[in-house]
Parts: C-alpha cells; sequence; structure tokens
C-alpha cells in the first residue's frame, strides 16, 4: 500500500524485457562455448591486475544496472583472469578441467532449481540415485550401500567418519548422537599414513576426536602406508587403553598418486574389527581405467568410500560422492526428522513416496542439483570413454616420467605412480637445488606457458605434476620439460 492507501504493483526479480534477456542468454551461451574451444590459445594463467581486484571490492549495489552491463563487467574482470584448470597445459595440484556437457547442464539445473534432498515425486532425486548408482557400479562398490553426492571429497571424508565414529562407538556400547565423546569409555583413535590429505585430519578435528587421535604412519618407499607398522601401532594403542575405531587407506595421494595396499587394510581392519575407510578423492577413478584398476583392489570392501567428480573426473566444481556400504548406519548418523519434514506416508502428494531422502544421509538439508552434470556427462560420453581418458592421463603421466628420465639436468623425486609425477631440474650446485626448484614453480606460472605446482616429499623439493587434464596431449609434456631445462638454465646462472 502506498500512503494514500493505493495498491504497488509487486515486484519480481524476472526480467521486464524477456526478449532482452533471451538475446543476452544467447550471447553468453556462444561466449562459453567459444571460450572453452579456444582455451588453448591463451596463456595458462596471468596475474590478476590490481586495479581488477580493486575493481573487485567495496560496497553493495543499492540500485541494480542493466543485466547487459553486468554482463559485460563480468566479461572484463572475471572471465580473463581464471586459475586456469581448463586449459590443457595446467597439471599443479590436483584440478579438474570440466566438460562442456557439465557447463550445460549448470544453466539447465540452476533453471529448474531443484532442491534434490528430499521430496520423492519428481525427477530430480531419481536422477540423483541413478547417478549415485552409476557410480557405485563404476567403482565396483556393492548395489546396496549408501551413497549421497557431496560438494567435494572433504564433505565426503567428514561423512565417512562420522558414520564410522557413531558406528564403532555404538559397538563399545555408547551413543555419541546423544552423549557425545564425553560418554566414551576411552580415546577413541584412528590410523592413516603420513601422506593423508588435510581434510581427513579436519574431519577428524570437526567429529570432535582431536587432531592427535589421528595415527600417522609411516610409508614405505612407494608412499603406502606400512601395514606392519599399523598393526604395531593399532596394538600399542589397545594396550594402552585406547579404543582404536578406525583405518583410512588412500587411493591415491595428492602428493604423490600413490594408492595404499587395499586388501592388505581390508584383513587387517576385519581383524582388528575397525572400521575400514578409502579417500579416493581422485584416484578411486582409475577403476575405470583398464590398465590400472588392479591397483584398487580391496577398495570394494572400504566399509566407506569418499572420492570426488570434480578431479578425475573432470566434472565442473564442486561434486563429490560419499559411499557407505552399511546404509542404516549412513542413515542412524544422520536421519532426524521435525514434524515439518514429514515424509514416506500415504504414496501421494510431495513428499508421500519412499525413496529414501537423501538429508538422511549427510549433515546437509538443501541439495542443489550437481547429479545433472554427471547425469548428462556419462550420458553423452559414457563410461568406457571416461575410463579410456583416464587411462590416457595416466600413459601420459608415464610419458612424462620417461622424458624426464631421459633428461640429465631432470630426476624424479618419487617413482611416477598412477597420473602423478614429482621431478625437479638439477642445478651445478646443488647446494641450491630446493631453492631453485621452488623459483622455477613460480617463474613457470608467471610465464603463464605450463602451470605445475610445488610439494615436498622426504624433505626435497619437487615439480608437482597430477594430470587429471582430458585436454592435454603429448606435446604438452615435450613443453613441458623443454621449459623446465630451458627455464632451470636460466635461473641457475
Ligand atoms: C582433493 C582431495 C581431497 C579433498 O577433496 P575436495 O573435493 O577438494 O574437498 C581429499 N583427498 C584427496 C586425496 C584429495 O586429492
Amino acid at each position: 500500500m502506498g500512503d494514500d492507501g493505493t495498491h504497488i504493483p509487486e515486484e519480481t526479480l524476472d526480467p521486464k524485457d524477456w526478449e532482452e534477456i533471451r538475446e543476452l542468454g544467447h550471447r553468453m551461451v556462444d561466449d562459453m562455448l567459444d571460450y572453452l574451444r579456444d582455451a588453448r590459445g591463451r596463456p595458462v594463467w596471468r596475474r590478476l591486475p590490481d586495479d581488477v581486484a580493486a575493481r573487485l571490492s567495496g560496497p553493495v549495489p543499492k540500485e541494480g544496472l542493466p543485466p547487459k552491463e553486468v554482463y559485460e563487467e563480468f566479461r572484463e574482470n572475471i572471465l580473463p583472469y581464471p586459475i586456469g584448470n581448463i586449459h590443457p597445459r595446467f597439471w599443479g595440484w590436483v584440478f579438474g578441467t570440466g566438460t562442456v556437457a557439465g557447463a550445460l547442464a549448470g544453466l539447465l539445473a540452476d533453471t529448474m532449481d531443484t532442491n534434490g534432498s528430499g521430496i520423492d515425486f519428481h525427477a530430480a532425486a531419481h536422477a540423483e540415485h541413478q547417478v549415485v548408482g552409476w557410480c557405485k557400479e563404476m567403482l565396483g562398490y556393492p548395489a546396496g550401500a549408501g551413497g549421497v553426492l557431496t560438494s567435494g571429497c572433504s564433505g565426503a571424508n567428514l561423512i565417512g567418519l562420522a558414520v564410522a565414529r557413531n558406528a564403532k562407538a555404538a559397538a563399545a556400547g555408547y551413543d555419541v548422537r546423544r552423549n557425545g565423546l564425553a560418554a566414551a569409555p576411552g580415546h577413541m583413535v584412528l590410523y592413516a599414513s603420513d601422506e593423508i590429505h588435510s581434510s581427513i585430519q579436519k574431519a577428524v578435528e570437526l567429529l570432535g576426536l582431536g587432531g592427535d587421535a589421528l595415527r600417522r604412519v609411516p610409508t614405505n618407499g612407494r608412499y603406502q602406508m606400512d601395514i606392519a607398522a599399523l598393526a604395531v601401532a593399532v596394538a600399542q594403542d589397545r594396550a594402552a587403553g585406547l579404543l582404536p575405531f578406525c583405518v583410512v587407506g588412500e587411493a591415491g595421494t595428492t602428493n604423490t598418486g600413490s594408492i595404499d595396499d587395499l586388501q592388505a587394510l581390508a584383513d587387517l581392519c576385519r581383524q582388528e574389527d575397525l572400521w575400514f575407510h578409502v579417500d579416493g578423492a581422485f584416484g578411486a577413478w582409475a577403476a575405470l581405467a583398464p590398465q590400472a584398476r588392479h591397483l584398487l583392489a580391496g577398495m570394494e570392501r572400504a566399509d566407506s568410500l569418499a572420492c570426488d567428480l570434480h578431479k578425475w573426473m573432470y566434472l565442473p566444481y564442486g561434486i563429490g560422492l560419499a559411499l557407505v556400504r552399511d546404509v542404516e548406519w549412513q542413515q542412524r548418523t544422520f536421519s532426524l526428522t521435525p514434524a515439518y519434514l514429514a515424509h514416506g506416508d500415504g504414496g501421494r502428494g510431495l513428499a508421500g513416496g519412499d525413496l529414501p531422502w537423501l538429508c538422511d544421509l549427510t549433515f546437509e538439508l538443501s541439495i542443489g542439483f550437481r547429479s545433472l552434470r554427471a547425469w548428462m556427462s556419462l550420458k553423452e560420453h559414457g563410461a568406457d570413454k571416461f575410463g579410456r581418458v583416464i587411462q590416457q592421463n595416466i600413459d601420459q603421466a608415464a610419458y612424462l616420467a620417461g622424458l624426464v628420465e631421459a633428461e640429465p639436468q631432470l630426476e624424479l623425486v618419487a617413482p611416477a605412480m598412477l597420473n602423478v609425477v614429482n621431478f625437479r631440474f638439477l642445478p651445478a650446485d646443488r647446494s641450491q637445488i630446493d631453492d631453485l626448484n621452488r623459483r622455477l614453480v613460480v617463474e613457470l606460472q608467471e610465464q603463464g606457458v605450463v602451470v605445475t605446482s610445488g610439494t615436498v616429499l622426504r624433505g626435497s623439493y619437487a615439480i608437482h605434476v597430477a594430470n587429471t587434464n582430458h585436454r592435454s596431449r603429448r606435446e604438452d609434456f615435450d613443453l613441458l620439460v623443454g621449459e623446465v631445462v630451458r627455464l632451470g638454465r636460466k635461473l641457475a646462472t
């Protein structure tokens, strides 16, 4: 109502002029497809200029701008300055490359704007369950397991370890959900290798177990957990009155791509009555690669398995997956149904069906339609093609390792495993080896021709290449090696 009691027309966030926005939307789609098609022709990365950074700060706009102007600002200030992971010569950290189908699916999913969490009689919930089912099938994990898509593998690790904690606490006679860890008859501890990902420690901290509860077991020459040392650690902790409850195996460590001996870990967990969780963030997907899947033998025996689809399944960020063998324990960990979320009664209406609600399997309630990216990408390419491209990445990594070994001024810092290669430039003055390689990684990034990251292995700095890039070709690795040698020589003088 206006002051004089007259009716003021309602506002909406929909466009005033649908034809104008349609034209702009078409242009956006054209621009984005060009952007993906032409990725190879741009620098991998370039620094965000200070004046652009300055434009990306400041207060909230009070008044709106025409959509065209907003898009122009995006094109000018945001689009030209990406991290670079969609580029064929980006291999830093472990980044995904995205798929075109995934990008377009993002538009479709956001248009429908469904919340896949619950409510059964709509298609997105079924598509999500279908995608989780496909993942179980591709990973060789039991079809009856519980599963939910997450924002990434950090969330998936948190879910797996939360169920592990609650299930094993119950086996020891107390109820963590009700009474918290204070009620535990002993300090709960778990085990992982010293190459474990930081998200495992974060999960342990968030679950109230305390970072010290995570025992770091030494690794062997292939960066796999030392099983004998693990057995000793469990026995010592038991003797000291602690409560060992879980072992975390890595299927593909971030540093080296190493895969723990998952069969041996599964055997030990069965013997010792421990929960077996596998962090397979990217490495789990080697299950699709014909010549690598044997490395993952035993993964299917895990009580819980965490991975993501935005690294080595190449989907746009962020999509991960948590699988739990015993779906009942997953539900007992997360299910909480207030009156306003009651469901599964009567078979009619939006909430009347008996499809499990995803919010009963995770700590989140609202869940966007992220599964559509996987659904469309897998429909378009098929699982076999994903397997071939993953195998191609592994073969390219072996090719790169061969180039390194053939070049007298380079050496491998760790055995090349899976899709990861760690190597370094050898300056004549060996005392500057770490410092020089550290500078090399930075200078390569600044140059924008290739991007790697760096890491430290057994005290030695290494140039770190993790190949989860479906756009790379062999010649890109030739270029990488050529640039490392050229720049290394230059920096060494
Ligand atoms: C990236 C990664 C994670 C964390 O996954 P996010 O999707 O980044 O949350 C966990 N474990 C390993 C081995 C990883 O490489």
